[in-house]
């Protein structure tokens, strides 16, 4: 038996979350899911969007399944969801992108991974107005995170049968630290040398994503250019219904998050995609060593695709979350 931390977030966040459950549910895997309420409702109890006892929970479990929570824009409290992945050191963000059966897109042929750095950068909150009219933000480098990222990068490489990483920069603009992030990225690169190493600038890697993006393997960058980047990747392969992903940490605490957020304009409506939430399911049954059931949900998410009939208003069609959900359920069962 597996005990998961359930956290359903807000906004479209609790009807994907629900529709995740149900489709691990139906695999029969014998989870606990202990349920946490977080985001903006929550805030307006207790003070707080995520309650210490959430931290808790995935510091005991070392497995979670998250939905989004909203951040407020320009002022109120800052982001949850980068509160927990610095509190619970989550370092390294994994987004997979893989065209997917029976969606159409543009492009073919496109698997890569996006490794994004989840703890510096420009997201370290530090801003100040210097005086009136100007403001300074600081982007945090560090060779330590930076190490720990590529040498994240490499091993996934390795693991997962993959032949190349490209390090993604500015190096050539900010010199310092970009080139503190490219250094590190050389030196962990000299001990993998059956995997092929490369260096693309950001605004050249955007442009070669979407004339050949099936150039790319496993791609590792700073948290700025990572966030940006793979929500760029994710409409490669259909958007942002359908991208998982995974945050972990360096002893191994994992939470599963799509890489959507959440959705205001289409919340409560049962019109929300929940593949990417899915996915990140996959995922992480696959990591619990439950693989065949991590299979069964991602050949039951492919038929149903492939049939085409039974989609979401994102991917043209006009079925339900629950639609979606009880086809996939029915397709796993088959
Ligand atoms: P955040 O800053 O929290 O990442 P965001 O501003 O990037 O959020 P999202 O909440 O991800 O925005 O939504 C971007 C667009 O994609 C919206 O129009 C939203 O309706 C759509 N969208 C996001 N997730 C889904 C989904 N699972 N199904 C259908 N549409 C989605």
């Amino acid at each position: 038996m597996f005990t998961v931390t359930l956290i359903p977030g807000d906004g479209i966040g609790p009807e994907v979350v629900e529709a995740a459950v149900r489709v691990v549910e139906a695999t029969r895997v014998p989870i606990r899911w202990e349920r946490f309420e977080a985001g903006t409702e929550v805030m307006n109890k207790y003070g707080t969007p995520l309650p210490d006892e959430v931290f808790n929970s995935v510091l005991k479990n070392r497995v979670a399944l998250k939905g989004p929570i909203t951040t407020p824009i320009g002022t109120g409290y800052s982001s949850p969801n980068v509160a927990l992945r610095k509190r619970l050191n989550l370092f390294a963000n994994v987004r997979p992108a893989k065209n997917l059966p029976g969606v159409k897109t543009r492009y073919e042929g496109v698997d890569l991974v996006v490794i994004r750095e989840n703890s510096e950068d420009l997201y370290s909150g530090l801003e100040h107005i210097v005086v009136p009219g100007v403001v300074e933000s600081l982007k945090i480098i560090t060779e330590r995170a930076s190490l720990r990222i590529a040498r994240f990068a490499f091993e996934y490489a390795v693991k997962h049968g993959r032949k190349k990483v490209t390090a993604v920069h500015k190096a050539n603009i900010m010199k310092l630290s970009d080139g503190l992030f490219l250094e590190c990225c050389r030196r962990v690169a000299r001990d993998y040398p059956q995997v092929e190493y490369e260096e693309l600038i950001v605004d050249n890697t955007c442009m070669q994503l979407v004339t050949r993006p099936e150039r790319f393997d496993v791609m590792v960058m700073e948290n700025l250019y990572g966030d940006i980047v793979s929500d760029l990747c994710a409409g490669l392969v259909g958007g942002l219904g359908l991208t998982p992903s995974a945050n972990v940490g360096e002893d191994g605490i994992v939470v599963y998050e799509a890489v959507h957020g959440s959705a205001p304009d289409i919340a409560g409506q049962n019109l929300a995609n929940p593949i990417a939430l899915i996915l990140c399911a996959a995922m992480m049954l696959e990591d619990l060593g439950e693989t065949s059931a991590a299979e069964r949900v991602r050949l039951g998410v492919y038929r149903v695709l492939s049939e085409g009939k039974v989609r979401t208003r994102d991917l043209g069609g006009s079925a339900t979350t629950t639609e979606v959900t009880d086809a996939i359920i029915a397709a796993m069962e088959v």
